[in-house]
């Protein structure tokens, strides 16, 4: 029968994080495994590659503090753009909101985060309908990086440490024994283990009840619409984000035409369904033609939208850390931000599995048995 001493279930950005922080710590012996014949097919494959630190829970903005640092410092290209996240508000209750958190993304260390009113939105932005702004926040740091590029890199460093990669490998069944890891069952045989790390993104609460246990990510198809404006875009537009609606776009890399945008359609439903809807095409040309003629005289490229899943928790934060079960560890759950999160997120856990406990950052708040204890986290910023 085959060994490992970790296996790390599903080879998306976040196991392979995890896999090089476990290899970066001297960790012998690591296996990632992935089901489908090359990594990225997941749900990193579709992400769209934005990272900012303007959240609203203190932890949120802590995973954010030492990922952009990471991102911003790593010697692997992994296409950090600094080019600024803005939030608007047009009601007086989420202006205040935003105030709110810019202070504390402050107090926690984020730099270059500021709060702007209507005529600094208007420079920032020519041509954006405006009249109904009543101001909003802008985060310097916040931006883009390439998904791919940060999960190629993670893997690379992971094996020159060490771990090993085996594509074409479905997990079936997590096998334990007097409540304890032993391994797992996958569809060319058994590996021995005594330590597994759940990484599967949106398919993780099927696997986690092979152990018998119950997790709370579900799927949540998540559309986002590739379009080319006739008008050039504003130079420099950075991230735009209505905050009451949570409908937001920013320019394509290196494009001065091209554009994406989304929003969180209320009525998507829990589902593993990963194609595009046209009446969802039609419900973004509704928010975008008040905006902006460069945002609603624009031609959808179809072969450009990305259709994917987010791994979405009742409180919309991360599952990081062990069960019941001992060996058994999840990083799951993200939301929507498991690639700006990968670095903390792959730290944690190393740091979690070698150490029994997260130094670097308090992540308790993330476990598992929060939703036991009914301590979840309350987080609107959500988008
Ligand atoms: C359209 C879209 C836009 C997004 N935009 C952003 C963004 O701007 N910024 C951001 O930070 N995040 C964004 N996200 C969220 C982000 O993509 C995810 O949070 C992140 O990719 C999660 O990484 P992962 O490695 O956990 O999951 P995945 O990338 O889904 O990887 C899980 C892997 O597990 C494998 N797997 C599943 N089951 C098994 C099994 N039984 N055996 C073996 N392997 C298995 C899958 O094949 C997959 O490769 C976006 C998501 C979507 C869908």
């Amino acid at each position: 029968m085959a060994e490992a001493e970790t296996l790390v279930i599903g080879g998306g950005v976040v196991g392979a994080s995890v896999a090089y922080h476990l290899a970066e710590r001297g960790a012998r012996d690591v296996l990632i495994l992935e089901r489908e014949a090359e990594q990225g097919r997941g749900s990193t494959g579709a992400a769209t590659g934005g990272v900012r630190a303007q959240f609203e829970t203190e932890i949120n903005i802590q995973m954010s503090v030492y990922s952009i640092d990471f991102f911003e410092n790593w010697d692997h290209d992994c296409g950090y753009e600094p080019r600024g996240y803005l939030f608007f508000a047009t009601e007086p209750e989420h202006f205040a909101y935003l105030k709110r958190n810019v202070e504390l993304q402050r107090s926690l260390g984020v730099k270059g985060v500021e709060t702007v009113g209507p005529e600094a939105i208007r420079e920032m932005i020519p041509g954006m309908n405006c009249s109904d702004i009543l101001g909003g926040s802008f985060g310097r740091q916040d931006g883009f990086i390439d998904p791919l590029a940060v999960m190629r890199g993670f893997t690379e460093c992971a094996l020159d440490g060490g771990a090993r990669l085996e594509t074409g490998t479905r997990v079936l069944k997590i096998l334990t024994d007097n409540g304890r890891v032993t391994g797992v069952e996958t569809e060319t045989g058994r590996i021995e283990c005594g330590r597994v790390v759940v990484c599967t993104g949106a398919w993780a609460a099927e696997l986690a009840a092979t152990a018998g246990i119950s997790l709370p990510v579900e799927p949540l198809r998540r559309q986002i619409v590739w379009a080319r404006s006739a008008e050039p875009l504003p130079p420099g537009l950075p991230m735009v984000i209505d905050l009451g609606t949570g409908f937001h776009f920013r320019p394509a890399k290196n494009s001065e035409h091209e554009l994406m945008f989304a929003y969180p359609d209320p009525s998507e439903r829990p589902s593993f369904s990963r194609g595009l809807d046209d009446a969802f095409v039609e419900k973004i040309r509704d928010r975008a033609r008040h905006r902006a003629p460069w945002l609603y005289e624009t031609e959808v490229v179809r072969e450009k939208c990305r259709v994917g899943l987010y791994e979405n928790t009742p409180d919309h934060h991360a599952i990081l850390g062990g069960c019941e079960v001992e060996g058994l560890y999840f990083a799951n759950g993200f939301s929507g931000h498991g690639v700006m999160h990968s670095p903390a997120t792959g730290r944690a856990l190393a740091e979690i599995i070698l150490d029994g406990r997260a130094s670097f950052l308090d992540v308790s708040m993330l476990s598992l048995n929060r939703f036991a204890r009914g301590e979840l986290l309350h987080e609107t910023a959500f988008i």
